[in-house]
């Protein structure tokens, strides 16, 4: 599709005096793994569930694949996966009969064969096993999140919204779930997922969205974000006199290293060494997104 596949405008919660999420306007586009980040109660949950038509906006409009929300849930909401504040299943039963029963439900049914087909292939696509008939009840944090992913994914949605996908997994589990979702979205999926993770968003998403209090303080592509500064990095443990050797050139100095204006990182590097100063790293400086995360959403706003 064209046109953008989440798009609020001065999208507002209020609960009593609390701005919960004040004037928010999300652009997020066909394609984008979209990386939505806040500090605990910041306002993601209760955005996305505006997204989603779980909750009521106080003002403010939400559209979700070109249709108004709440108002389009019925057309929109069948081509929307969702994993929203963990996933609900049925404890005594299996992940497979969780799945069979979740979509029997749907409006859009599938042959009983079909069914049986895709609940197979989702469960392989999230890494559980198909044949285990083990009660969710014995799945681990871990498991259960991925079965929450896997009833996401049943009817093959063209929007992923994912309220922090990989909470409860293990390291190798984040990566596993992150190669997925990278899959999926180079098959044309957009993913809309909210996390704490900043390294993990970095990793794997195109464009971020930053609420501190409500409020979103910064949304951009993350390569424009991650774009060189035109400082180079030098460590050495000659740093005072690389310092005054460089004089005005020195933008900043940082624990062990100076931040260097310079164009050419090579020439910097000969004229440093040739100077006789030790070296012991220098690259191209860009700043990481921990870093403008901080800086847009004000000193201990996230944790
Ligand atoms: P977390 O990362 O901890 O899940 P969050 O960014 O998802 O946080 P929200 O759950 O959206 O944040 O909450 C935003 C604010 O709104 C919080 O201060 C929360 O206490 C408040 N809030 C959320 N739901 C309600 C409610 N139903 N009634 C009153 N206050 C609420």
């Amino acid at each position: 599709m064209t046109g953008p596949v989440i798009a609020t405008a001065a999208l507002t919660k209020r609960y009593g005096e609390l701005r919960a999420v004040d004037g928010v306007d999300l652009d997020v586009r066909a394609g984008d793994v979209y990386g939505f980040l806040g500090a605990n109660g910041s306002g993601k949950t209760t955005t996305v569930r505006m997204l989603l038509g779980l909750v009521l906006p106080t003002s403010g409009t939400a559209e979700v694949l070109g249709r108004p929300m709440p108002a389009g849930r019925r057309e929109v909401l069948p081509r929307v996966g969702a994993l929203v504040e963990g996933p609900g299943a049925y404890p005594h039963l299996s992940g497979r009969t969780n799945l069979a029963l979740l979509d029997a439900s749907g409006a859009d049914r599938m042959s009983r064969r079909g069914r049986r087909t895709r609940i197979t292939e989702v469960l392989a696509e999230v890494g559980l096993d198909p044949a285990d008939s083990r009660p969710v009840r014995a799945y681990s944090l871990g498991m259960r999140q991925r079965l929450g992913l896997a009833a996401a994914l049943m009817r093959r949605p063209s929007l992923l919204v994912l309220d922090e996908p990989t909470n409860g997994l293990d390291p190798q589990g984040i990566a596993e779930i992150r190669e997925l979702l990278l899959r999926l979205n180079a098959g044309g999926t957009t993913i809309f997922l909210s996390s704490h993770l900043l390294a993990e968003i970095q990793q794997m998403c195109t464009r971020v969205g930053v609420l501190d209090r409500g409020r979103l303080v910064l949304q951009e592509q993350l390569e424009v974000l991650l774009r060189p500064t035109g400082l180079v990095a030098v460590r050495t443990p000659d740093l005072a006199r690389c310092r005054d050797l460089l004089g005005g050139m020195v933008a900043a100095v940082e624990d062990d290293r100076l931040l260097v204006r310079a164009a050419e990182p090579a020439r910097l590097n000969a004229y440093l060494v040739g100077e006789g100063i030790a070296v012991t790293e220098l690259a191209p400086y860009r700043r990481d997104l921990e870093q403008l995360v901080l800086e847009a959403a004000g000193p201990g706003a996230h944790r």
